[in-house]
C-alpha cells in the first residue's frame, strides 16, 4: 500500500482586508498552508504529500514551502482535486487523503481513524454531530429540522484511490459536488464515517484568523549566551550599543560590543539557530569593524519569522572598568530600540570579579545574557 496526501491549496478567496489569497495568510505566525503539510509530511504513514495549486501560483507557493510537490489545479474543487489524483496514481499511490488547506491544524488521530477505516470502506471522512437546533426557513421559521443522525463532514478525507478516480473519471453533475465523500458515495462506495475534531473547523473569516491564533499554544524558550573581548588601548569602547569614553576599547574583527553579542547569541539559542559566528563568520571582511547592532536585530528578524516574540532579556556585564551604572540607561535604551522592545523587558546588570581573573585585571570584559521567547507551538 502506498499512501499518499493531497492538499486542496487552488482558491483565491482572500482574506477580507487582505491582499493573499488565505491559504497563504499567516496563522498563528505562520502561512496557513505549512500547518497542514506540515502535519501530512510528519505522519509515518504517509509516503507523500502533493498540493495542488491555483495555476501560477507555484512561484508563490514555493517560496513558503520550499521543495513541495506541486500539482496545478482547475477552475473547481473537484478539477483540482482530479488533477491531483491523476498524479498520485501516476506515482504508484494506492491510498490517498485529501485535506482542504483551510484546515490547518491536523491532529494524527484523525488520520489513524480515518486510515484504518480504509481497511474495511472505499472511502472514510471525519465528522461531528451537530449540536445546534437546525431551522429551514428564509425571513421566517418555516421547520425545525431533527438534527439527530446529522453530522458536519470535514477533512481529510481518506479513499482507495481506484475508486476516488473512478468517481471523479465518470462525474457527470450536474451540481459541483463540494467533497469527494459525497462523489464516491454517488458510485455506491461506502464511505466510513469517524470521529472529526474541533481543531479541523475551517479558517475562513477575520473572527476564524483570531479564534485559531488563540487556539494554538506558545511555547516559552529561554536560552543563555557568552562573550568575551580583549581590552587594548587605541580602541572605542562599545557596549550596549552605546559608545562609551574609556582609556581603552574592545577589540575584535567588529566592533567587538560583548554585550550585544552575548544578547545576540541568547536570541538565537532559543531558535536553535547557531550562534553569531554561524551567521557572521569573523573570516568574512565585511563584518571587519562592524556595528553590532545588525547582529542583534539579524536575530529578532529571525525570531519574528518563526512567527516568535521576544518577552524578556537579561544581560549582565562582566569588568573591573569602566563603570557601567551611569551608562545602564542609555544602554538600556539602546537596546530597546534594535530589538523593538519596551524598557521593563530589559534588564542590565553590571558586576566586577573582585580584580580576580582576566576581568579583575582589565584584560578584557565578559557579558553574559539570557533571553526568552514565545513561539508557536503546536496546536493545544
Ligand atoms: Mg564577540
Amino acid at each position: 500500500m502506498t499512501t499518499f496526501a493531497l492538499i486542496v491549496a487552488a482558491g483565491s478567496g482572500t482574506r477580507a482586508g487582505g491582499a493573499l489569497p488565505k491559504q497563504f495568510a499567516p496563522v498563528a505566525g505562520r502561512p496557513m498552508l505549512s500547518w497542514s503539510h506540515a502535519a501530512l509530511a510528519a505522519y509515518p504513514g504517509i509516503d507523500d504529500v502533493l498540493v495542488a495549486i491555483a495555476p501560477g501560483a507555484a512561484d508563490q507557493t514555493r517560496a513558503i514551502l520550499p521543495g513541495a510537490k506541486l500539482v496545478e489545479g482547475g477552475a473547481t474543487r473537484r478539477l483540482s482535486v482530479a488533477a491531483g489524483i491523476e498524479a498520485a496514481a501516476a506515482r504508484g499511490a494506492t491510498r490517498i487523503l485529501i485535506h482542504d488547506a483551510a484546515r490547518p491544524f491536523l491532529p494524527a488521530a484523525v488520520v489513524d481513524r480515518v486510515l484504518a477505516a480504509l481497511d474495511t470502506h472505499e472511502g472514510a471522512t471525519p465528522a461531528l454531530p451537530v449540536a445546534d437546533t437546525l431551522a429551514r426557513g428564509d425571513a421566517l421559521l418555516a421547520e425545525t429540522v431533527d438534527r439527530a443522525g446529522l453530522h458536519r463532514i470535514q477533512t481529510p478525507q481518506g479513499f482507495r484511490l481506484d475508486a476516488l478516480l473512478a468517481a471523479h473519471r465518470t462525474w457527470t453533475g450536474p451540481d459541483e459536488p463540494t467533497d469527494d465523500a459525497q462523489m464516491v458515495r454517488a458510485l455506491g462506495g461506502r464511505v466510513a464515517l469517524v470521529q472529526g475534531d474541533p481543531m479541523l473547523e475551517k479558517v475562513t473569516h477575520p473572527a476564524d484568523f483570531a479564534a485559531a491564533d488563540a487556539q494554538v499554544a506558545r511555547e516559552t524558550r529561554s536560552a543563555s549566551g557568552y562573550d568575551v573581548h580583549r581590552l587594548e588601548a587605541g580602541e572605542e569602547l562599545w557596549l550596549g550599543g552605546v559608545l562609551i569614553p574609556h582609556d581603552k576599547g574592545l577589540s575584535g574583527h567588529s566592533d567587538a560590543d560583548v554585550a550585544l553579542h552575548a544578547l545576540t547569541d541568547a536570541l538565537l539559542g532559543t531558535i536553535a539557530a547557531g550562534d553569531i559566528g554561524t551567521h557572521f563568520p569573523p573570516s568574512d571582511p565585511q563584518w571587519k569593524g562592524a556595528a553590532s547592532d545588525r547582529f542583534l536585530r539579524h536575530a529578532a528578524d529571525l525570531i519574528e519569522a518563526r512567527g516568535g516574540r521576544i518577552g524578556f532579556v537579561d544581560l549582565t556585564i562582566i569588568c573591573e572598568a569602566p563603570k557601567i551604572g551611569p551608562h545602564r540607561e542609555a544602554i538600556r535604551a539602546r537596546i530597546g530600540e534594535i530589538l523593538g522592545l519596551s524598557a521593563d523587558r530589559i534588564s542590565i546588570k553590571a558586576t566586577t570579579t573582585e580584580r580576580l581573573g582576566f576581568t579583575g585585571r582589565g584584560e578584557g570584559i565578559a557579558a553574559q545574557a539570557v533571553a526568552t521567547v514565545t513561539l508557536p507551538g503546536t496546536p493545544a
